[in-house]
């Protein structure tokens, strides 16, 4: 055990610390094979609409690996950032998505959207309008029903070239999510001037809404926002019946939460209501 100390602060290594970063470290090695020995997965969280229509789901990456067990996003995406692997992951990710969504149509699911969540590299990156068009024609999907999330860090020192590629999928019928609205420190300016759909409140807002009086007021206020700037407005992480009540109660266009489904594999859609009763 290490111990630095400076002034009256102290920093302690711990073995714990010493485990996290020898797994770190193990999971980035692993990582590189990981996509072609198809350790990599999608699950899928459905979203509803307020008369309780099945709007879609989100695709969520997992990490199944044979000895570390199921590894989450948070944990790995950072990785592949940083090791430069997300690029092709990203895009192996929005194949598969199409894919899926081609074969639950043909299960009677019809028209449903499909949401990506898109790392801010892939944006960056100079071919991706190229590819994303070459996925849609592979695939047969319609760009209407494709969906992506970008979050507000992709705004941070991005030059005016993420704002035309934007422009330029929104041209091609993409609908653009901004994700985990709320926890970003952009300024509220930016919404004006970017080509979104949709806003997904984060789920840390919506966690506290009934109990806790600042949170609901920001949640009102924030439906309100997104309302009279013209987007569409989802809700991450609706946990209980209270919060749906609440939400629908101001507005709210979509519902996604452990309360009306938790992110599942692919097999499992077709069992899924077009309605949800509940909702
Ligand atoms: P996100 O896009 O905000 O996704 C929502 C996260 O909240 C998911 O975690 C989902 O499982 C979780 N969640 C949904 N409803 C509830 C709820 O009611 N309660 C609680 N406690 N959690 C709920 P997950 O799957 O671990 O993903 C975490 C993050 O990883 C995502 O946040 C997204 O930013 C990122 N991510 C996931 N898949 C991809 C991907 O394919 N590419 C990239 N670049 N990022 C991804
Ligand atoms: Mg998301
Ligand atoms: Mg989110
Ligand atoms: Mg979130």
């Amino acid at each position: 055990q290490a111990k630095a100390a400076g002034g009256n602060q102290v920093a302690i290594y711990t073995e714990e610390d010493a485990a996290q970063l020898h797994r770190t470290e193990e999971l980035r090695t692993l990582l590189r094979s990981a996509p072609a020995d198809n350790e990599l997965m999608l699950y899928y969280q459905p979203v509803y609409e307020a008369e309780g229509r099945l709007r879609g789901f989100e695709a969520l990456l997992r990490w199944q690996h044979p000895q570390l067990g199921l590894i989450l996003p948070a944990e790995f995406i950072p990785l592949a950032e940083q090791g430069g692997q997300i690029v092709e992951i990203g895009e192996w990710v929005i194949r598969e998505v199409c894919g899926m969504w081609g074969r639950v149509r043909d299960k009677g699911h019809m028209d449903l959207i499909v949401s990506v969540n898109l790392s801010p590299l892939q944006l960056a990156a100079n071919d991706f309008v190229e590819a994303l068009q070459r996925i849609l024609i592979e695939t047969s999907m319609p760009a209407e029903c494709l969906e992506i999330e970008i979050t507000e860090s992709i705004l941070i020192d991005s030059g005016k070239r993420i704002y035309n590629v934007l422009e330029q999928l929104r041209e091609m019928g993409i609908r653009i999510a901004l994700d985990d609205f709320g926890v970003g420190y952009a300024s509220l300016t930016y919404l004006r001037r970017l080509p979104l759909h949709t806003l997904k409140i984060d789920r840390s807002f919506v966690q506290h809404i009934g109990e806790q009086h600042a949170e609901t007021a920001i949640v009102r206020s924030m439906i309100a926002l997104v309302h009279e700037l013209g987007f569409q407005v989802v809700a991450e992480g609706v946990e209980s019946a209270e919060q749906l009540a609440l939400l629908k109660q101001w507005g709210c266009d979509c519902y996604q939460g452990y309360l009306l489904g938790k992110p599942m594999k692919e097999e499992a859609i077709g069992a899924l209501p077009v309605t949800l009763e509940s909702v």
